[in-house]
């Protein structure tokens, strides 16, 4: 060809996009075109068409993992206290050594409510809770047990 014609005319960068997006190599693109593989990595490159950019652009939904990062938290949590709680008592007894009144509550305490709201000796266990829950490790227990169990022991 002569040694004015640019590398890149039109219709080859057509060309390669055309191959490009079938997923051809660049071997194969520059065997296409006939130029050198070199001349089609760069021509790619000034393009901005990569492969790793590829499949952002065909699944643009693919981030949507980060809110689940506490629920997961909180599940291994639970996993491990499940583990290591005794099987099956329909009574379980959660002795809480500091009562808080509703006013008290923090993020430090536990919010399991001890007697029913109204009475007069109604108030929150206010123990230390577990990282990432607002209960402790016995209330826990109770808060997340099968429904079937659940509020056995309340207050
Ligand atoms: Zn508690």
């Amino acid at each position: 060809m002569p040694a004015k014609e640019p590398t890149w005319t039109t219709e080859r960068i057509e060309i390669l996009k055309i191959h490009f997006s079938a997923g051809l190599s660049c071997r194969e693109i520059a065997n296409e075109i006939g130029v050198s593989r070199n001349a089609v990595i760069g021509k790619l490159s000034r393009l901005d068409l990569t492969r790793e950019k590829k499949p952002e652009i065909r699944r643009p939904r693919a981030k949507t993992n980060r809110p689940r990062s506490v629920p997961r938290l909180q599940y291994r949590i639970l996993r491990k206290l499940f583990a290591e709680a005794a099987p099956a008592e329909d009574v379980v007894t959660i002795h809480s050594e500091q009562h808080c009144s509703l006013l008290e509550l923090s993020e430090e305490r536990c919010r399991w409510p001890i007697n029913s709201p109204g009475e007069e000796d109604f108030c929150f266990c206010g123990d230390r809770p577990l990282e990432g829950l607002p209960y402790c490790a016995g209330h826990s227990r109770l808060a997340y047990q099968p429904a079937s169990r659940q509020r056995v022991a309340r207050g």
